[in-house]
């Protein structure tokens, strides 16, 4: 007979459940705290506290090695020698795409103006303090002159400037023709690869506690702030899913009208990734059914089997848009709206940081902690961006499922775009598949 833990009823139950859970319940004990006010209330309140401050902390220990060890990796892994015309179109296509998300997502989030007026009051005011950035500080700055002291600071944007040159170092050395620095290369590539499951099963490990973490923090949220939280958290849904549906419709919509051909086809006959991806979460997992789909769709095996694997990994617009959108609605909600040197900051570090997100569920919300440090917004214990951070956590599951659909639909769609130009795509075969893969 299996044994039973005093705690499966915790571990047992699905995660996100239990964040929900979490959620939910921190918003009515938070409430109930709020009426019933005075001196109890503090109490309870100051007796949950030191749980999300345990969470938040978790959080921080793992930003730095998370950009540093995931980047180094995600660059590493585009193989030069593969970098011909239909590599160079595939990261042209990227780069342009993700760009158009993280505008799009800054518009959205500019016009809409998420979390506005919340006004969410803490105990510790400090993380209202902003840094303000100016265009030229922030280009001078990206490079760091100390390595470790930028990683010392938790400077973001230089960690990944850093990343991005040993990646970029490692992918020639990968190639190299002198067996000795072959074989120290691939050495190198696996150590970081080691170390980037090491960080992903410790972030494992504090997602665990991330229920009971969310709890408290909504404990607090809600106390002070009582219920006028939860419309604001709709409103960011609601603002994600419009502005991914913009990304869908214009811009891939956009590059495959050029090559004409059809948004709404298409979808038809990207049904299936699409679905999977908003169920499952995860590009790297919705994996084996776009290379599938590209198959049927005509694209041609050199193009897909090159750019989906890459793209699970590199290219996610629909996190782009998330973190754009949820930067504004926590610089909003905490009463510090970003300035346009903030913004710029934002569209460089939103992109690069998508770049660095791995193709799992709620990777993203990681992630974002690190564009909220790069404009100055730390999710420090008992500040108010802690606790902006933590209502977006909460609903993380839902905005996930948006943002990865949109992922996996961009690396389909600039497969397609790139075989097509390419002259590597069977169009009747194309128009013949329904979107049933066999
Ligand atoms: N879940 C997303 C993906 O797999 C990544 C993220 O969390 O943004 O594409």
């Amino acid at each position: 007979m299996e044994k039973k833990g005093w705690f499966d009823w915790y571990f047992k139950t699905n995660l996100l459940m239990r964040i929900f859970i979490g959620l939910v319940l921190g918003a009515v004990v938070g409430i109930s705290l709020a009426s019933v006010g005075g001196d109890t209330a503090v109490k309870v309140n100051g007796w949950i506290a030191p749980f999300g401050t345990a969470f938040i902390r978790l959080l921080q220990m793992i930003i730095v090695p998370t950009i540093l060890f995931t980047l180094i990796i995600g660059t590493a892994s585009i193989s030069p020698n593969r970098l011909g015309k239909v590599g160079v179109k595939t990261l042209l296509y990227y780069a342009v795409t993700s760009v158009f998300a993280v505008i799009i997502g800054l518009i959205f989030a500019m016009v809409t103006k998420p979390g506005v007026g919340i006004n969410l009051i803490t105990e510790n005011t400090a993380a209202k303090e902003a840094v303000k950035t100016t265009a030229s500080s922030i280009i001078l700055n990206v490079s760091p002159t100390n390595m470790f002291d930028a990683m010392n600071r938790g400077s973001v944007l230089q960690i990944i400037f850093f990343a991005l040159l040993i990646g970029l170092a490692l992918a020639f050395l990968r190639e190299a023709k002198d067996e000795r620095i072959n074989k120290a290369a691939a050495t190198v590539f696996t150590f970081f690869e080691g170390m980037v499951e090491i960080i992903f099963i410790i972030v494992r490990w504090v997602m665990q506690y991330a229920p009971i973490g969310v709890f408290a923090l909504l404990v607090n949220v809600f106390a002070l702030n009582g219920s006028k939280v939860v419309g604001p958290l709709i409103g960011v849904t609601v603002i994600l899913y419009i502005a991914l549906a913009v990304q869908l419709i214009f811009v891939y919509g956009g590059f495959l009208a050029v090559n004409k051909l059809n948004v709404f086809t298409f979808i038809k006959k990207a049904r299936d990734p699409m679905l999977t991806a908003f169920v499952t979460r995860s590009s790297g997992g919705t994996l084996p059914i776009s290379l599938r789909t590209a198959e049927n769709m005509g694209i041609s095996r050199g193009v897909y089997s090159f750019s989906l694997p890459l793209g699970s990994t590199i290219n996610m617009d629909g996190t782009t848009i998330y973190e754009a959108i949820c930067v504004m609605f926590i610089a909003n909600a905490i009463g510090a709206p970003l300035d346009l040197g903030q913004m710029i900051m934002v569209v460089l570090t939103a992109v690069l940081a998508a770049i660095g997100t791995a193709g799992v569920p709620g990777a993203g919300a990681i992630m974002l902690l690190l564009v909220l440090e790069s404009v100055g917004l730390k999710v420090e214990a008992g500040s108010a961006v802690a606790a902006a951070y933590a209502m977006i956590l909460g609903i993380d599951a839902l905005l996930d499922m948006g943002r990865t659909c949109m992922n996996v639909t961009g690396d389909v769609t600039g497969a397609l775009v790139v075989a097509k130009s390419e002259n590597e795509f069977d169009r009747a075969k194309y128009d013949a598949f329904d979107g049933t893969n066999a």
